[in-house]
């Protein structure tokens, strides 16, 4: 069997109302799904990223892996990172990637009839996930009613976004805390993530603030591109320092477990599923755990197949909008997904996803 077609489609999704974290505000959110045939079994990934990923996989991406066998996937992933060698391996390239080796690991395991947990190789029947959300735009009452969400979900552990307009408001970014903290209860672990909003010696000090707070959870206190400075703020707090969303490939997740408490990682970004598998093996070579970053129901698969998995984020934005991507999205219950047991990652293209089409 060859790999006989590549599809790609654009949706944008309006977000209820406008949002922000600490360093960006945002409308819409934008997926890239990508459907991969061979013979009459058809794969499904996708990327939040924007409309030129899709031009990247239906051109170079497409003409590097059509002919090729749908189950040399570790192949069409050399194929396609080799294709893309000067268009630069990292950031909209990998994103595009990522999104064709989700739909190949997912053709592969439906054309051998498995799920995506069995030829994966689970070690979990169970993925435990946090409730993620707390945008800086919302009300008190709107987190209160998010919280309130999380908990009926059996979450143990919840995350806001912090440093509010590029950390200028530090005395709202630690009053949110507290109301999160009076909302979750005492058994919930605090998580917050400030999305690289602010300085080194801010970083530091809104971190001793965090640390009196209970806070276990510190994610991009300073920019992930500050591999130095996250190393600084780790050294001088109690609460695990965080990143990874960006990380691309092995030598992004080298560098960050240098400098971090757990390692964060995307399948959406960081390279699919074999991204994601190299990642935490990088991650474990340091002794750290890793946490999957948004895009639940697509981490699902391969968080049950890792063995230094701590959790995976159950992002209020995307879990809005997976189930009008796709349908069999996993649901979360008693604050945990369990894998899809249907053939490949169980996700399939919604009928009307089109109406969503940028
Ligand atoms: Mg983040």
């Amino acid at each position: 069997m060859k790999i006989s077609d590549v599809r790609a489609a654009v949706s944008a999704f309006p977000t209820p109302e406008p949002k922000a974290d600490g360093t960006l505000e945002r409308t819409a959110t934008t997926a890239v799904t990508v459907e991969v045939t061979a013979g009459d079994v058809t794969g499904l990934g996708w990327t939040y990223s924007g409309a030129p990923a899709a031009t990247l996989v239906r051109g170079k991406l497409a003409g590097a892996i059509v002919g090729n066998d749908p189950d040399d996937v570790a192949s069409c992933f050399a194929a396609m990172r080799r294709a893309c060698r000067n268009l630069g391996g990292k950031g909209l390239v990998m994103q595009a990637i990522s999104a064709v080796d989700i739909a190949l690991w997912d053709l592969k395991a439906r054309a051998h009839g498995m799920s995506l947990g069995a030829l994966l190789g689970a070690v979990r029947d169970r993925v435990p996930v946090y409730g993620s959300g707390g945008f800086t735009t919302m009300s008190d009452d709107q987190l209160r009613a998010q919280v309130a969400g999380w908990r009926d979900l059996g979450c143990t552990a919840m995350k806001i976004k912090i440093a509010e307009s590029w950390g200028r408001r530090v005395e709202r970014d630690l009053q949110r805390v507290r109301l999160l903290r009076e909302l979750a209860g005492d058994g919930v672990e605090l998580m917050v993530d400030a999305n690289g909003g602010y300085s080194r010696g801010q970083a530091h000090r809104v971190g001793a603030a965090l640390d009196e707070l209970g806070v276990t959870w510190y994610e991009e206190p300073v920019s992930s591109d500050d591999v130095q400075g996250l190393a600084v703020v780790r050294d001088a707090t109690r609460c695990d320092v965080t990143a990874g969303e960006y990380a691309s490939d092995v030598y992004d997740a080298e560098a960050l477990c240098t400098a971090v408490d757990c390692l964060q990682l995307d399948v959406t970004r960081c390279g699919g599923y074999t991204g994601f598998l190299r990642g935490a093996a990088v991650a474990a070579a340091h002794n750290l755990e890793v946490s999957g970053h948004c895009a639940p129901a697509l981490h699902a698969p391969v968080a049950a197949a890792v063995e230094n998995l701590r959790h995976i984020e159950y992002f209020a934005d995307h879990a809005r909008l997976e189930p009008l991507l796709a349908d069999g999205v996993p649901p979360v219950v008693d604050g945990g997904i369990v894998p899809n047991s249907s053939p490949g990652h169980g996700l399939a293209l919604r009928e009307h996803a089109q109406q969503w089409e940028a």
